[in-house]
């Protein structure tokens, strides 16, 4: 490899890291998206100027046939698609290593009929189970996500002792494959296992649990990646499939520490059903309703106001007549700021997203740790489609599946209005024992026409 070509790996390889480390900050995010994607492009030019064996026309054919399909989807997805999105992106990824990694097995063995040195047939092992358990995985995720096949987890008897079963002949036929890769059989049942794996981890697995999971496998497509830059002996695959792992496992991590779950407890299955456990069975509360006109009244009386915005904000699209809400407000010189708990909606960063669209600063958007205690001093707080991150059981309550988990406290706020449709139960599938507060009026109907009305109202005053 050029000394050229080593600098353009390196300068992508920075750029990836500068770009990941910018996205740290929502503020500074888009700006390391660009700075990232340059990388990349560094890094596709620096491989196209080594290419030898294939012709430009089939790769540039294929760059823009996928591109065409990326660019489509990407701009026809609604963003409470996007994990379904993510799922997919993760799968081909693993299918990218996975295919590379045997077109390189096969090149080796049956077409230049030479044995393989060992860390290379140790890394195509690897990228095979890594990739294609993160093909089949991601797909299961994407068609529970999508509803063609049932969100809820299925379970067979034996379903884990099956899964070391077919983990210990992996790895048995592995040490085989190590030893001699004459026999084309090993590498085969390498193949069907590691696909078979992919379904079989994936299907016990809750629909709601599926962001955690691609989390999960997002992180596994990086290892994959990696695992095929030793086999290329290509050093931006590494750097760039390290950094997908590393930051894949500490978002996999945030996720599960802000549901007070382990990573055991998801992979493990069986949560995020209808009805989970005895608050969920539990008896009904009875609620106080309150109406639009009301609601304007009660806004125009207050000094100030927290918004905790969930994943009914983003079913309901209402971000856009709550910045409307705000400038109300603003005009009434009402303190208005936004609450944002790390798990609100289904996909990390899901609510800053919504935000940020309706033109929302950002210093207006309080994490949790940072607004917790204002909420007693607060005169109104309401939550537009949230239920779980709102539940104070999460505090009070032993019995309840979300015991533990840290939520926001929007129930010591003076008053509290929720906008939802009905008394339905969020992700968790838990009653949510706020909504029977005294403090607590409920604004039921799809929160972007309710609050519309709220907001014609207010301006009418
Ligand atoms: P929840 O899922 O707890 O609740 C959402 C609420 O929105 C429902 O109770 C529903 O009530 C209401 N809703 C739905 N549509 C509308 C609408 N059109 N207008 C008004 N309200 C509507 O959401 P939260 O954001 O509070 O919590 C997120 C949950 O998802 C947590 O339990 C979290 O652990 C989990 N999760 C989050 C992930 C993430 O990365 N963010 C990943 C995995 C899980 P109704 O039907 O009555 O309208």
């Amino acid at each position: 490899m050029s000394i050229t070509i080593q600098i353009a790996y390196l300068v992508a390889s920075i750029l990836f890291v500068l770009g990941i480390k910018m996205m740290n900050k929502t503020k500074s995010a888009r700006q390391g998206n660009r700075l990232s994607a340059l990388g990349m492009l560094i890094a596709i030019i620096a491989t196209l100027l080594q290419i030898q064996v294939i012709s430009m026309v089939e790769i540039f054919g294929c760059i823009v046939l996928g591109s065409a399909i990326g660019l489509y989807y990407a701009n026809k997805v609604e963003m409470t698609k996007m994990p379904e999105m993510v799922a997919i992106f993760n799968g081909f990824g693993g299918l990218a290593s996975f295919t590379v990694a045997l077109s390189d097995y096969f090149l080796r063995t049956t077409v230049q009929m030479e044995s393989i040195e060992l860390v290379t047939v140790i890394s195509i092992i690897v990228s095979v189970f890594i990739g294609g358990l993160t093909f089949t995985g991601s797909i299961i995720a994407f068609l529970k996500l999508n509803g063609n096949i049932s969100g809820s987890p299925i379970t067979f008897k034996g379903q884990h002792p099956l899964n070391l079963v077919l983990f210990l002949s992996f790895l048995t036929a592995a040490v085989f494959n190590v030893m001699d890769q004459s026999d084309p059989i090993l590498i085969i049942v390498l193949i069907v296992i590691a696909l078979v794996l992919g379904v079989l981890t994936v299907i016990p697995i809750g629909g709601a649990d599926m962001p955690v999971v691609i989390s999960l496998l997002n992180s596994y497509s990086g290892m994959a990646a990696c695992a095929t830059g030793f086999i290329l002996n290509n050093n931006v695959l590494i750097v760039a499939g390290s950094l997908v792992g590393a930051s894949g496992i500490i978002l996999t991590q945030i996720m599960c520490k802000a549901m007070n779950r382990s990573l055991i407890n998801v992979l493990l299955g069986g949560f995020g059903q209808t009805t989970s456990g005895p608050a969920g069975d539990g008896p009904s509360i009875t609620v106080k309703e309150v109406g639009v006109e009301e609601t304007a009244m009660l806004f125009d009386s207050v000094s100030s106001v927290i918004v905790v915005p969930g994943y009914g904000m983003a079913v309901a699209q209402a971000q856009h007549v709550i910045r409307e809400l705000m400038e109300q407000c603003e005009k009434r010189n009402i303190d208005f700021k936004f609450a944002i708990h790390p798990v609100a909606g289904r996909m990390p960063g899901h609510m800053n997203v919504l935000l940020a669209e309706a033109n929302i600063s950002y210093d207006k958007l309080i994490e949790m740790e940072s607004i917790n205690d204002d909420f007693q001093n607060t005169d109104l707080v309401l939550i537009v489609g949230a239920n779980d991150v709102v539940n104070p059981a999460a505090r009070n309550n032993p019995q309840s599946p979300i015991y533990g988990m840290p939520v926001l406290n929007a129930d010591k706020a003076r008053t509290v209005i929720v906008s939802k449709r009905s008394m339905g139960k969020g992700y968790a599938g838990v009653e949510n024992e706020l909504f029977g507060y005294p403090n607590c009026l409920m604004l039921f109907g799809d929160a972007k026409q309710t609050i519309t009305k709220v907001v014609t109202e207010m301006k009418e005053m």
